[in-house]
């Protein structure tokens, strides 16, 4: 039973490392861009309203994001736990997980923080973009945005959880599986198998 954030910028390796982690420990990944790009594919009601924030590289609101996730963590597949990969990406959110994870009297083991530079990013999403079809990948404005309200919106988030005791920092520069061993490594130092 565990249940996981994985948190950082965007090409930090989030998505990748996140599918690696579900297989190790048996739990569904559970990526909110994922699950909205989905739905913009879809063109779900929820894509439709989504689908204008992405492009431009902002924040679905939380309103939208919240009602999402807590459906989502009620489903049967996250019983043995969960990794959420891209939420919470705001205060609002955190308080929202707060309070349907106490409502399901859960909380969380820990919180991994993937840590690359700014540049490194950039370049890797770009390159991304060749084969992901992101439209949000493929332009260095939507990219840098995307970064600057990570800096802004979501870096705080790091600082809560680092003071809960629960952030658990890795370098997500190098072999993919290099960094999947670094995560379980530390994670494993804390008594998560
Ligand atoms: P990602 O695949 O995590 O990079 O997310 C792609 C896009 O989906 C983001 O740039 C946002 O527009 C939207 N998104 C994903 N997760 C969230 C979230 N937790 N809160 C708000 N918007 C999100």
């Amino acid at each position: 039973m565990v249940r996981l954030l994985v948190v950082g910028p965007p090409g930090a390796g989030k998505g990748t490392q996140a599918a690696r982690l579900a297989e190790a420990y048996g739990i569904p990944a559970i990526s909110t861009g994922d699950i909205f790009r989905a739905n913009v594919r879809d063109e779900t009601a929820l894509g439709v309203e989504a689908k204008g924030f992405m492009d431009r590289g902002e924040y679905v609101p939380d309103s939208l994001t919240n009602a999402l996730v807590a459906d989502r963590l009620g489903h049967e597949d996250c019983a043995p736990g969960f990794l959420l990969d891209g939420y919470p990406r705001t205060v609002d959110q955190v308080r929202a997980l707060d309070q349907v994870l106490a409502d399901q009297g859960e909380k969380l083991d820990a919180v991994v923080e993937l840590t690359v530079e700014t540049e490194v990013v950039v370049k890797r999403i770009l390159l991304r973009a060749k084969d992901s079809g992101r439209s949000d990948d493929a332009d260095e404005t939507v990219i840098r945005a995307r970064l600057e309200l990570f800096a802004r919106e979501t870096a705080p988030l790091i600082e809560v959880y680092g003071g809960r005791g629960l952030l658990v920092q890795v370098d997500a520069i190098g072999e993919i599986a290099d960094v999947t061993d670094r995560i379980t490594g530390a994670l494993r130092q804390r008594g998560i198998e």
